[in-house]
């Protein structure tokens, strides 16, 4: 858990604004980073196109700087996906992506065996390995940012659950009439604390004449998480009323958590938890008033080490994981592969 990486890898993160990937070695040291907008209303070919491209290009950067070469690709998406097929299996924010086989079309174009996993779990695994859960066996990294997501450590390994879908902290339901979530279903943590939750709130209250400071600093644009923080910064009370709601929201997701899972430490990431320093207060303030004592007491609520990076930096260690199992898999079983399957790198018969 706590052992140096000895490989270094490609990482891809693939959001719903931008894609970014870069080396990163051993050392955690991120280099040759490449950028470029998603622009998915292109089409799913033309993201998997521009994925591969950027791939390669910080793949020929490393190779020119005489870099170590990377042992294989790891891609953060959101999800659900298929973590063992490789397959984005639907993406709520890139339009189009349905049972998209991204895993293997990377793998085809840079010849290095690649992983995907879910962007929460990536960031998960970053903060766990080398970040403000390092150490821990029990550990929960949540982020609050447009959306609410998470991953889980538990009993010192990943918990993916039946389907892969564990962790998705953002749709646990804190108030049974509450707003309906992006999912549909009504009071999920995410329609009440996530930046579109909060957006949603204000434009509520600005449609009901209310918010005059936010209204005014809007003149006539769309409420957003950073607007209805300046207006809550500037006095207004509907603003106030916001935010506290959506804090404590949080916080009950919180002492949810800790009831349910007893971890030993909470890492905050995402914008709206870096940018609202608030946020952390409330959210062990939640869990100090709503959680058993004992597992209240115990739990260390901290933030991300690692930023942005976290999605890029969590590759490292899924990569080199994932690459030993399918090659202990195969020498256990006389070359075939159980378990988790080979890398989904695709031989070429020339
Ligand atoms: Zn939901």
């Amino acid at each position: 858990m706590e052992e140096a990486a000895e490989s270094s890898v490609l990482a891809i993160d693939l959001g719903g604004t931008r894609i970014r990937a870069a080396h990163i070695s051993p050392d955690l040291t991120v280099s040759h980073r490449v950028a470029a907008l998603t622009n998915d209303e292109a089409g799913v070919d033309a993201v998997v196109s521009r994925i591969c491209e950027i791939a390669a290009e910080v793949l020929g950067a490393a190779r020119a700087a005489g870099l170590p070469e990377p042992i294989g690709v790891g891609i953060s998406a959101p999800g659900p996906l298929d973590r063992e097929r490789g397959i984005v299996i639907e993406a709520p924010n890139l339009a189009g992506w349905r049972d998209v086989p991204l895993a293997s079309r990377v793998a085809d174009h840079v010849k290095l065996p690649t992983f995907l996993e879910r962007d929460t779990n990536v960031a998960a695994q970053c903060e766990w390995r080398y970040g403000a859960a390092r150490g821990s066996r029990d550990a929960i990294y949540i982020t609050v940012s447009t959306g609410i997501g998470g991953g889980i450590i538990a009993d010192g390994r990943p918990l993916f659950g039946a389907d892969g879908t564990a962790g998705e902290v953002g749709h646990i339901t804190v108030e049974l009439d509450g707003p309906l979530c992006g999912d549909g279903q009504p009071g999920h943590v995410e329609a009440i604390a996530s930046g579109t939750g909060i957006a949603r709130a204000a434009r509520e209250v600005l449609a009901a004449g209310g918010a005059p400071r936010l209204a005014a600093s809007l003149a006539g644009a769309e409420p957003d998480a950073r607007s209805v923080s300046e207006a809550a910064d500037a006095g207004d009370p509907a603003c106030l009323a916001i935010l506290d709601h959506a804090w404590e929201a949080l916080g009950a997701l919180g002492a949810s958590l800790v009831n349910l899972l007893n971890p030993e430490v909470i890492v905050l990431g995402g914008g709206i938890a870096v940018h609202r320093p608030e946020v952390i207060e409330r959210f062990r303030d939640g869990i100090a008033r709503r959680a058993f004592e004992a597992s209240a007491r115990r739990v260390r609520v901290a933030m991300a080490k690692h930023g942005d990076d976290v999605s890029l930096i969590g590759s490292l260690p899924i990569v080199i994981d994932r690459i030993h199992r399918s090659a202990a898999a195969r020498s256990a079983t006389g070359g075939v592969p159980a378990g988790d399957p080979a890398p989904l790198q695709r031989r070429t018969t020339t």
